[in-house]
């Protein structure tokens, strides 16, 4: 998984060249940025202008259900603050389901095989 951001309470990825997220980070350039994004008006045909910085370009590993919590929150939060487009989080939601249904069915199967290696002596 990839770093979080060190401010104190921000549960956002940090960015990939940074110890800051993109809503932390104090370097002006980010500032600026910012302003831009939460600034009002503009073109009409975007309402919601998504920010991408703040997508981590980094590998999630999903090995378990508590790694796709986090991964979810992520997708959320960012679906929540306009930092991720509507669409992808739409996909990245039905993935998710699919990754739950086949963790959940691997963790039964492990739990089966060992009952039966306790219960049968069968060898997996
Ligand atoms: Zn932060």
């Amino acid at each position: 998984m990839g770093r979080k951001c060190i401010v104190e309470g921000c549960r956002a990825w940090a960015m990939r060249d940074s110890e800051y997220c993109f809503r932390h980070d104090p370097r002006p350039e980010f500032e600026e940025k910012r302003r831009r994004a939460s600034a009002k008006g503009g073109r009409k045909s975007r309402k919601y202008p998504v920010v991408r910085e703040q997508l981590p370009d980094i590998f999630f590993e999903l090995k378990n259900l508590k790694d796709l919590a986090e991964f979810m929150e992520m997708v959320i939060n960012g679906a929540m603050k306009n930092t991720m487009e509507l669409q992808k989080a739409r996909t990245l939601g039905q993935l998710c389901q699919a990754m739950k249904s086949i963790l959940e069915a691997s963790d039964i199967e492990e739990r089966l095989e060992k009952l039966e290696e306790v219960v049968l002596g069968v060898k997996h």
